[in-house]
């Protein structure tokens, strides 16, 4: 039976020691008085819920799937509505929701800690409360009044879920080519019509109305994304008291079969003539939209982190406990048969992979959530300002590079178990399954490697790189005195300059031929997740090298000397194969393939 134990001190370690919250949370006005005890307090109680109540039904909920019952109806795997119910009794819906909705007011940092631990419980499951998170962002930002008085409340409660639709059958990554329609109705209302496909948490028995954020064109829409708005669209019209009232045209038409996250149905969602409600302005959907995407994105890092972590949790237990051959170097347990397989040089290493990404990522993770806060709530404009600037340039890379990385890691994970983990009892080889969506949802792993290349840094000409640059700068200066952090300051130093001449050359050669860009996007997000991490992991070892003699410092620094001597060169042969160009990618004649 697979276990988990959420990482409580990990979390505590990164939010406390790295982040230092307490002191960052005394310049957000709203979260002035929030101290240590009591986000530890919360993220204690987050951890029960997502150890005592989601992660038993994540192996039954895999196997049963969610059903297609018929007219649209849809029902989640057993146990799902009653831990939904759980959950909203519990008010974790509400935890980092606006207090003027009924919400509780923390900060987003801490909702993001929770949904680590919610994740690592049960993706499928999570997901439910994720989007309907997902639909709170976008229409508390861009909402007029009434849509939030009528909406919000009931999002904030749980009481009704959210979905996202987006793609449709013909449109996936391209939404400028959508074609699901909205024209007016004499009420202010629209008539919205097509079909999406692919919806996540689309129709399901979880709650009392399913609120679709839908993307669509006005009959006077220009072409391509400047055409684009947005519509809420609930399947039960909201009565004046607030009940869910007439049925909506817009139901679930079938729900996919599919490799993973079999717990959350995949909808496909027909739209006939359904009413909706222009949220923003005409034509200004996909910025509005955009909230949500970006808020997701984080989220899909979210997942992919606590995937991760459970992934180790499981191959570290098995790898203390399966016995196999003896230590190259001796026999470690003489009165066994065998070893436990943790002596091997290899297990370790694929161990330590795990670890490592693991630890850097929920780092990554926990400081976006924090600079998302500042972002909104700073006292001082410029922080708001550099907290932004860094949230975007960030943001590609924990989806991107978060997501391969523990796609890795769970399948590094269940290469530990070897047989054992190919067969489903031990429960692995789902986390696997599951990990793989993460790489192609909420723009594919490409996808964000294009935006950060080309929006995020090129298009400033470098301005975002280059804040995130000054704060490595600022760091190795720190550092100056310290010759115990030379072994770490010197492969940072070293990355640092290679990133920046590597944006120069890419820089010039996309002003020749934009193919280039499309060429090295993908190994050059690398390159800078692994700069990222390198600075993240330094930041780490100076603090664990402080107190050597405690045992998880200890470990801190053994893993972060583990990533720079093994994970981090990976960047030789992605520098060399984005340098590569465009050229042998070109060449073949689409029909020659
Ligand atoms: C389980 C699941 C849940 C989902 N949930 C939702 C949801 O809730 N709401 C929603 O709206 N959608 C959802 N999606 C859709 C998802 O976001 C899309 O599948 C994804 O954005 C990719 O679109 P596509 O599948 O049409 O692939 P395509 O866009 O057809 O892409 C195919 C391939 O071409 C590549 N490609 C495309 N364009 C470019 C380019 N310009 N440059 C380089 N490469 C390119 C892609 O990277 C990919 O490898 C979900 C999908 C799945 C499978």
């Amino acid at each position: 039976m697979p276990q988990y134990t959420p990482p409580l001190r990990d979390m505590q370690f990164v939010l406390h020691e790295m982040l230092n919250v307490e002191q960052a949370f005394k310049e957000m006005p709203p979260h002035a008085d929030l101290d240590a005890d009591t986000v530890n307090s919360v993220i204690e109680e987050a951890g029960k819920f997502a150890a005592n109540v989601i992660f038993p039904l994540n192996q039954s909920g895999d196997e049963e799937g969610c059903t297609y019952v018929g007219d649209g109806v849809v029902k989640a795997p057993k146990g799902f509505k009653e831990a939904y119910a759980q959950y909203c009794e519990a008010g974790w819906p509400s935890l980092s929701c606006d207090p003027d909705f009924g919400g509780q007011g923390l900060p987003e940092l801490v909702n993001n800690v929770l949904y680590e631990m919610l994740n690592s419980a049960n993706q499928a499951w999570t997901m439910y409360p994720g989007l309907s998170h997902g639909a709170y962002a976008a229409l508390i930002a861009r909402g007029s009044a009434e849509l939030k008085q009528t909406y919000l409340p009931k999002i904030v409660s749980g009481e009704w879920t959210g979905t996202m639709c987006l793609t449709e059958p013909h449109a996936g990554t391209d939404l400028g080519i959508i074609r699901t329609k909205a024209e007016p109705n004499a009420d202010g209302t629209y008539a919205i019509s097509g079909t999406k496909i692919f919806i996540s948490a689309g129709e399901h028995d979880l709650s009392a109305n399913i609120i679709h954020l839908v993307l669509a064109r006005l009959p006077d829409a220009p072409a391509g994304t400047k055409g684009i708005s947005l519509f809420i669209v609930p399947k039960f019209i909201p009565n004046a008291d607030g009940t869910p009232g007439e049925r909506n045209t817009v139901k679930c038409a079938s729900i996919e079969h599919k490799m993973g996250i079999h717990g959350n149905a995949t909808s496909v969602i027909n739209l006939d003539g359904a009413k909706g409600w222009l949220v923003g302005e005409p034509h200004k959907g996909m910025s509005a939209m955009f909230i949500m995407m970006n808020g997701a994105r984080l989220g899909v890092g979210m997942q992919s982190l606590g995937l991760g972590e459970v992934a180790y949790q499981n191959s570290l237990a098995y790898a203390r406990e399966r016995l196999q051959s003896r230590a190259l170097t001796g026999p470690k347990l003489k009165d066994k048969p065998a070893d436990p397989i943790i002596v091997h040089p290899d297990v370790r290493r694929m161990l330590l992979t795990q670890k490592a990404y693991n630890e850097a990522g929920r780092f990554l993770t926990y400081w976006v959530g924090l600079m998302i806060d500042q972002s909104h709530k700073h006292t001082d404009e410029k922080v708001r300002e550099d907290a932004d600037e860094l949230v975007a340039l960030l943001t590609p890379i924990v989806k991107a590079f978060i997501t391969d990385n523990a796609f890795e890691s769970t399948n590094l994970g269940m290469q530990v178990f070897g047989g054992h983990g190919f067969i489903k009892e031990t429960g692995v080889e789902q986390y696997v399954r599951d990990a793989r969506i993460n790489l192609i949802y909420e723009g594919t792993n490409t996808i964000q490697s294009l935006d950060l290349i080309s929006r995020k840094v090129l298009l400033d000409g470098g301005k975002k790189l280059m804040k995130f640059g000054k704060l490595v700068q600022d760091f190795i200066k720190a550092q100056a005195g310290t010759p115990e952090m030379k072994e770490f300051i010197e492969p940072l130093m070293d990355i640092g300059d290679k990133v920046t001449k590597l944006t120069a050359e890419l820089g010039q050669k996309a002003m020749k031929n934009p193919d280039e860009l499309g060429a090295a996007a993908v190994p050059y997000l690398r390159v800078v997740g692994h700069l990222v991490y390198s600075y993240l992991w330094a930041r780490m070892a100076a603090v664990a090298l402080a107190k050597p003699e405690d045992d998880f410092y200890k470990a801190k620094l053994a893993t972060a000397r583990f990533y720079f001597a093994k994970l981090l060169p990976e960047t030789a042969y992605q520098i060399r194969s984005a340098r590569a160009g465009s050229d042998t990618l070109m060449a073949l004649d689409a029909a020659l393939f």
